[in-house]
């Protein structure tokens, strides 16, 4: 049993004047594996001073000392990689593949922003002023479970690679993750306070992030309502916001699609993480005429989507991160049954011999239409649901008609044909024959999906503000 009892304030670990504990269930067995104590609002703000003391000569620190931190801070995780695994796959239940990938992203997080630094001129000539893009202040992070280390790293590096100063508030459920990660950064050596992580709830810490008059911006991930109530909290003290929200993503199979390589790439992307990702491309959708040979081909290759424990390498889909998590899901399949979808694979249960854990069958519905509630509502677990259609203009007007606009995927052999339609699909990025992702380039969503947009050069200038001075 592990006991987290620290948060991290001003460059050392220090015990939160928070007492509440928080019970840390490993979901494979649902058995209790640990328990962290959370700080409350006194630590935030402590935290929040500590950024702010910091922040003074930080945002004057030159790009060359940002840069070494950059490379500091890379390091302290590259050493650590086999822990970083494992604790994925026991904290959340990740698999060892998405684990494996997960942490090779953390990796790249530092290098592409290093890369941003060595390309990026913070001085620029507009009309006849110089105008300089100045860090934006002490930035607000706060994230979800379910990548949790990937979006600390993706965050924070940009925030040092703009000389803003964080506090960091993890979903309280990833405190193992969290504490592994903050024993790395602490050895990476950066000036005390740049970086300060607090564990604590939501309505506690991340409210008062949220909400402090120091907090300058607000960088989110995590789902559409709790993103809504952080821009409400935020707009009293007019914070930027950068949210990162849900998704609904349509997966479109144009009729000239090599089905080999497409219907195990819909599967890929749609039970990824345990389908539990904001991305996964939950809506299959499909030209009437290939419905009956695209059923055959998922019906051979479904058997090879293994669900089970996670640290297994054969395991595809690994347990739901909690027991509450498991019981939304089967709601979720039981909505698709009373609203008349047919079950193709999987269905209502846990897969026999793992009743234990938060384990679901990944389940695919065909005979949905686009209006019912699994094909509208972010399931947040491995349910895919299969809509045909007859037109291409059909299948655009689909995959449009969501509140969603994170990503899209487009099967095809035809890359041109592929970009037009994409061209009028409404998300922050469409995955063309692939899935992928691309750290220099801008992520975000459309719609619902969020504001603002991460990574690449509109990520960097997301945590700067431009100050222009004329000169007589
Ligand atoms: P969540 O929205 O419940 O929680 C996210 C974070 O917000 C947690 O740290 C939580 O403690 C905090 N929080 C909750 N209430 C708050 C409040 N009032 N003020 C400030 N902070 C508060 O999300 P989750 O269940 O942890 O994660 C799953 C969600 O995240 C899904 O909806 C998923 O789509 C989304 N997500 C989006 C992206 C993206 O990049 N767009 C990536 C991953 C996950």
């Amino acid at each position: 049993m592990k006991t987290i009892d620290k948060v991290y304030i001003n460059g050392e670990f220090v015990t939160p004047k928070g007492t509440e504990y928080f019970d840390l269930i490993n979901p494979t067995t649902n058995q209790k594996s640990g328990q962290v104590r959370l700080g409350n609002t006194e630590d935030a703000i402590d935290a929040i001073e500590a950024a702010t003391e910091a922040f003074k000569s930080f945002s004057l620190s030159t790009k060359e000392e940002r840069i070494t931190y950059l490379q500091n801070l890379k390091s302290s995780i590259e050493k650590r990689k086999q822990e970083f695994i494992d604790v994925m796959i026991e904290e959340y239940g990740g698999t060892l593949l998405f684990a494996t990938v997960s942490f090779d992203y953390m990796l790249k997080s530092f290098d592409s922003a290093i890369e941003l630094l060595n390309t990026y001129s913070f001085t620029k000539t507009m009309g006849v002023s110089e105008v300089q893009m100045a860090p934006i202040g002490v930035v607000g992070i706060i994230i979800p479970w379910n990548s949790s280390n990937g979006f600390i790293c993706g965050k924070l590096s940009t925030a040092i690679a703009a000389g803003c100063t964080v506090v960091i508030k993890p979903s309280e459920m990833s405190a193992q993750q969290t504490q592994l990660i903050t024993e790395c950064f602490h050895e990476a050596g950066l000036p005390k306070g740049v970086f300060n992580i607090v564990n604590g709830l939501g309505n506690v810490v991340g409210a008062e992030i949220s909400n402090n008059n120091n907090i300058s911006k607000i960088s989110f991930t995590g789902s559409t309502p709790v993103g809504k109530m952080i821009a409400k909290q935020a707009v009293d003290t007019l914070k930027r916001v950068t949210l990162e929200l849900g998704g609904k993503s349509p997966n479109i199979i144009l009729d000239d699609a090599d089905l080999s390589k497409a219907i195990p790439m819909a599967l890929g992307a749609a039970f990824m993480n345990n389908g539990q990702a904001c991305i996964a491309g939950t809506r299959l959708l499909i030209p009437e005429n290939k419905l009956e040979e695209i059923k055959k081909l998922i019906l051979d290759i479904a058997p090879n989507f293994i669900v089970g424990d996670p640290k297994n390498k054969n395991t595809a889909v690994g347990p739901l991160v909690s027991q509450k998590q498991y019981e939304r899901v089967q709601n979720y399949i039981q909505s698709g049954i009373d609203e008349g979808a047919s079950i193709l694979v999987g269905g209502l249960g846990k897969p026999e011999g793992l009743e234990n854990g938060n384990f679901v069958k990944p389940t695919i519905f065909t005979n949905v239409n686009n209006h019912m509630k699994i094909a509208r509502e972010e399931i947040f677990g491995p349910v895919l649901s299969i809509i045909t259609y007859k037109t291409e203009e059909e299948a655009v007007a689909i995959a449009n008609d969501t509140t969603y606009g994170l990503q899209a995927y487009i099967s095809s052999a035809d890359e041109e044909r592929a970009h037009k339609i994409a061209s009028q699909i409404n998300v922050g990025r469409v995955q063309i024959n692939t899935i992928s992702h691309d750290p220099l380039a801008p992520f975000g969503g459309f719609k619902q999906s969020g504001i603002g947009r991460e990574f690449g050069v509109i990520g960097l200038e997301a945590y700067l503000e431009p100050r222009v001075l004329i000169t007589q």
